[in-house]
């Protein structure tokens, strides 16, 4: 699962982007973290970053661009990755359609939080307050003045890319004026929607299938019986119930040749003729 989380400052991205990692076992990319980490680590990267980032501007586009295509190298980011924070301008969206595409990777959402801003406002102030009185440190740009300025370029720079996504057919908006829980639904709803699931169980039946594939034939044969036998058993008539139970029994555990017998005392006339037949085939 590939996916962008899109949302001004103070949205519920980053808190989103956690329930996400957690529950699909995803890793979160957001590039404020791995921004601030280089400034605290004084890095190249940080020194050039830390007074752009401390006044609420962004970034240039070649130094983040080039953090996240390294990330997405990174083993970890190999079962999916949420994307918080990253693109923020049109051209890191460009560049990440570009780099997907060298990767051979697909992206299956943008999922956009709407808020309104006097919310947002309140919401940073609701934060620091928090942080403050757990006595954990507050990050420069978390002021409300500082705040007025991410927002300002969310508008003009970021903005664009629910137009830039929506014309490839990849946004989905929620409302994030919700409650967590009920943002973290609507955000499961869509995935599941676009199908971005699906990676998780394709593997699960691709093993089942190679597995088949790959059994000798005479485990192969076995197989069908037992599942032919699971319907059986499913139809049989009220006198054969008994013995219907003991097919659906030997499918479960007892293997295929326990439960073709069963199945076959279970089966009604009708359809015994219709399994003469396919045993025929
Ligand atoms: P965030 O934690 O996502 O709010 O980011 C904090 C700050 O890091 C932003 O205000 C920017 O200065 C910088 N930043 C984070 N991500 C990006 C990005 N994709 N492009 C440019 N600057 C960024």
């Amino acid at each position: 699962m590939r996916l962008i989380l899109l949302g001004p400052p103070g949205s519920g991205k980053g808190t989103q982007a956690q329930r996400l990692v957690h529950r699909y076992g995803i890793v979160q990319l957001s590039t404020g973290e791995m921004l601030r980490a280089a400034v605290a680590a004084e890095t190249p990267v940080g020194l050039k970053a830390k007074d752009l980032m401390a006044n609420g501007q962004l970034v240039p586009d070649e130094i983040v661009v080039g953090i996240i295509s390294d990330r997405i190298d990174q083993p970890d980011a190999a079962k999916g990755f949420v994307l918080d924070g990253f693109p923020r301008t049109v051209p890191q969206a460009e560049a990440l359609d570009e780099l997907l595409k060298k990767k051979h990777l697909r992206l299956d959402a943008v999922v956009e939080l709407r808020v309104n801003e006097s919310a947002l406002l309140q919401r940073v102030e609701t934060r620091v307050a928090e942080m403050r009185a757990r006595g954990e440190e507050v990050r420069v740009d978390d002021t409300p003045e500082v705040l007025t300025k991410r927002l300002a370029a969310y508008r003009s720079q970021t903005e664009p890319l629910i137009h830039y996504y929506s014309e490839r057919r990849k946004l989905a908006t929620v409302d994030g004026m919700m409650s967590i829980e009920q943002v973290t639904r609507e955000v499961n709803r869509i995935l599941s929607a676009v199908g971005a699931l699906e990676p998780k169980a394709a593997p699960a039946r691709k093993a089942k299938g190679a597995a088949r594939k790959s059994a000798k034939p005479a485990a192969r044969l076995a197989a069908k019986p037992a599942k032919k036998a699971r319907k059986v058993a499913k139809t049989a008539s009220k006198g054969g119930k008994k013995a219907g139970r003991k097919a659906a029994a030997a499918v479960k555990g007892r293997g295929a040749g326990k439960a073709r017998k069963a199945a076959k005392r279970a089966v009604p006339k009708a359809a015994k003729k219709v399994t003469k037949k396919r045993a025929k085939r």
